[in-house]
């Protein structure tokens, strides 16, 4: 098994502090709330840890985000040790959410769970009094671990080893793991990509055999660990090595791998090409999915004469596959716009002029443009290495647009030295005024006219105005 990052291991040695009795004490740096929180809880007789993500992350020198804590106390039991500021949360799964100063923190009972009759949902969970039966339900190995206020690790499956290799190793039986819930599948890539870790030759071909049930998973969820997937740093090796996975969910992406271009422009095939822009993106949501996506229409648009390979229209067909897929798994419609409008103008040239600029800015705003240059800038880099010549246009397309922008030039109607009431006290009615508003616009964007308003005024109550 080869570890993709060997950084994992140093960290990872590095906090572990000293070996008692067969048991780890390793140093986390457990929030005070926290703390604060397993404090009550022990007090009240009963176990409790910090457990699952916050301790893989603090092992591996990063900041958890969240800290969640396991204990055997029953959730009533948690509800009355915290009079007033627990709530029960998800009480059929065991949570009760303590407020502890500015934080929440979740404190799940320690539990199994029962059957699984849709690979989605546990059928019952039931409710233990052992730590073990609780670690044991869990994902991967990493994932299992819990440790105490007294920094005592207990970690019964091997997951500070597996982290220190940098392996993503399931709990118990690949095969029965996945198919208990195969949203474990996607958490296995997510996490191979935002930790750049490998997943272990089981669990590979584990998650590659129950691939199918992912269809039965719901979109949102789908949605959230594609995009962290495709946000993490070893997001190109991921998708690299598991494309008929991840194809489960975006067949759309299967036509590229392996698709020869027949172009002296690239040096890859589609897929590959993809993945190395992805790789030369920042690491960004939407930037991340519009180069996923931006080349999806190439295969569907390939012809081929003595000149080699030609994609003429990809970038509409792209822009309408990327639309189909998010709107699938059910992105919020700003994320969808934005998206398909990079992947539509990726392959669009934008003149190295204050004019062309301008209009670009017109069409796009200063934000998606910036977002579309570093798409170029990352599909250029994913090129023949003699073709990545468009780097310096790009810069200068840059040096212009902030050039333009410090000088407070007009590209957006709000900016226009005159407004819809200026025109309608010259008599324009109804849709006359959005039309004229938008050629002043356009006149003042391509230099015909200043952004001043008698100019402005005089232009629009020339006779033909609106008939040119
Ligand atoms: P992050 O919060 O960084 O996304 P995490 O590992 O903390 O990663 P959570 O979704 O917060 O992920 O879950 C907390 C813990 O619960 C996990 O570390 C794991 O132990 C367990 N867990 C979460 N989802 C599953 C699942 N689908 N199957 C089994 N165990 C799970
Ligand atoms: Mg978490």
């Amino acid at each position: 098994m080869q570890l993709k990052r060997p950084l994992a291991a140093s960290f990872a040695a590095a906090r572990t502090c000293s070996q008692e009795k067969g048991s780890q004490v390793i140093q986390v740096d457990i929030p005070e709330p926290v703390k604060s929180v397993l404090n009550v809880l022990e007090s009240g007789g009963y176990e409790a840890y910090c457990v699952g993500g916050c301790v893989r992350d603090s092992l591996l020198g990063r900041v958890p985000e969240d800290w969640d804590a396991a204990t055997s106390a029953l959730p009533e039991e948690t509800m009355a040790l915290f009079p007033g500021r627990a709530f029960p949360t998800g009480l059929q799964h065991g949570t009760v959410t303590v407020r502890e100063g500015s934080l929440r923190v979740e404190v799940t009972t320690f539990r199994t769970d029962g059957t699984y009759a849709d690979s989605r949902h546990p059928d019952s969970v039931t409710f233990t009094r052992l730590l073990e039966d609780d670690l044991s339900r869990r994902d991967f190995t990493v994932n299992a671990m819990a440790v105490d206020l007294r920094d005592q690790l207990t970690d019964p499956f091997g997951g500070q080893a597996d982290l220190r290799e940098g392996i993503l190793r399931c709990v118990g039986d690949p095969e029965k793991r996945f198919s208990e819930d195969a949203l474990r599948i996607l958490r296995c890539l997510r996490f191979s990509a935002a930790l750049g870790f490998s997943v272990e030759a089981e669990t590979a071909r584990g998650l590659r055999s129950c691939r199918e049930l992912l269809r039965g998973i719901a979109a949102e969820r789908v949605q959230v660990e594609l995009t962290k997937l495709l946000c993490g740093f070893a997001a190109a090796e991921t998708l690299r090595e598991f494309p008929e996975v991840v194809g489960t969910v975006l067949p759309e992406l299967l036509p590229m791998v392996g698709f020869d271009q027949h172009s002296r422009y690239h040096c890859y095939d589609v897929w590959e090409h993809t993945l190395h822009a992805l790789d030369a993106v920042p690491a960004e949501p939407v930037l991340r999915w519009a180069v996923l996506l931006h080349d999806a229409g190439k295969p569907a648009c390939f012809t081929r004469d003595e000149r080699g390979g030609h994609f003429y229209g990809h970038p509409a067909v792209s822009a309408q596959i990327a639309d189909a897929i998010l709107r699938r798994l059910k992105f919020d419609n700003a994320t969808r716009e934005a998206v398909t409008t990079l992947v539509l103008w990726h392959d669009r040239d934008i003149p190295r002029t204050e004019k062309g600029v301008r209009r670009a800015l017109m069409k796009l705003g200063e934000t998606r443009l910036r977002q579309l240059t570093e798409v170029k800038r990352a599909d250029n880099l994913g090129q023949a290495p003699e073709f990545r010549t468009r780097l310096r246009e790009l810069e200068r397309g840059t040096q212009i647009l902030d050039g333009l922008l410090t000088q407070n030039a007009c590209f957006s109607l709000k900016q226009l030295a005159v407004s819809g009431r200026d025109l309608m006290e010259l008599g324009f009615r109804g849709p006359e005024i959005g039309t004229a508003l938008n050629r002043l616009l356009s006149a003042v964007v391509d230099g015909d006219l200043p952004n001043e308003t008698a100019a402005l005024l005089s232009a629009a109550r020339a006779q033909d105005f609106l008939s040119v």
